[in-house]
């Protein structure tokens, strides 16, 4: 009981931390990216949300904030006239998952189970109703997406999504543009992190939506989950030799790899010392 309760907080724990990070962009406007005429990109404020736009409504990939929603409609509404009808949840942070507090009033939810399992854990309203265990796609007028799952990296429930007919992957968090959140209470393994992208890495596309950032190349996403392994190698060296922990993170200088440190990366460090052997 205790430790369930334990969990839990860690749980909200690491959605404030989220929050406090992604506040700077707050008030900034959403503004949209066009990929095709019917797979847009909305970004600023949260993650970066994905529009399939078909005849008979939209299916959108990630929802940011609850109150970031108005905005969303407004600029779906500018691309399409036909309602949202799904939306596919990369993973439980409150920056990607928010907006479900309303939109599941009128929309379907879909994630994967251990999104159900980590928002039910944490009291984060607007819970999907539709979970999978390894890969889901959705028809809607005649389109197509592809939701996998294939292992932890920055939780224990992140699922990229593939528009197959664009050659486009949104990543959710498993790729941002920069330093990578380790989310522990989350779920999260930097040790399988890599593998998992390199899972992603053998579907067929070539433009990346990022959790968070500009849209980039499957050769981005190759370099990242190099650099990843680079960094978790320079962990294991550090190590020898039976280190602190504390000492190991001192020496710990990720800017080597081009990594600038953050809040949340710093909140992951401890957990990647103790993983990594
Ligand atoms: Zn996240």
């Amino acid at each position: 009981m205790h430790a369930l309760w334990i969990r839990a907080l860690a749980g909200v724990i690491a959605i404030g931390g989220l929050y406090v990070a992604t506040t700077q962009q707050a008030n900034q406007p959403l503004t949209v990216e066009k990929l095709a005429d019917d797979l847009h990109v909305i970004v600023g404020s949260g993650g970066n949300v994905a529009v399939l736009t078909t005849d008979e409504g939209s299916i959108l990939v990630d929802d940011k904030f609850d109150r970031n929603v108005p905005e969303i409609l407004e600029k779906v509404k500018s691309i399409s006239n036909k309602p949202v009808r799904y939306i596919m949840n990369t993973h439980h942070h409150g920056d990607h998952t928010g907006g479900n507090t309303t939109l599941i009033k009128s929309a379907e939810i879909v994630a994967h189970d251990n999104v159900f399992a980590n928002m039910t854990k944490g009291n984060q309203p607007g819970a999907p109703r539709i979970t999978f265990s390894d890969m889901a796609s959705m028809r809607v007028g005649g389109k197509e997406l592809r939701a996998h799952y294939f292992g932890r990296g920055h939780t224990n429930g992140d699922a990229v999504v593939l528009f197959p007919a664009h050659r486009v992957l949104h990543t959710g968090d498993l790729f941002v543009a920069g330093t990578p959140f380790i989310d522990y209470a989350g779920g999260g393994s930097a040790i399988e992190w890599t593998s998992t992208l390199e899972r992603a890495l053998a579907l067929n596309f070539d433009k990346v939506i990022p959790g968070h950032g500009p849209i980039m190349t499957k050769q981005d996403l190759r370099n990242w989950v190099e650099t990843f392994k680079k960094v978790r190698m320079k962990v294991s060296e550090l190590k020898k030799g039976g280190k602190p922990a504390e000492e190991v993170a001192k020496m710990l200088n990720i800017e080597e790899f081009g990594w600038k440190p953050s809040a949340l990366w710093t909140k992951g460090v401890p957990g990647l010392i103790a993983e990594v052997r």
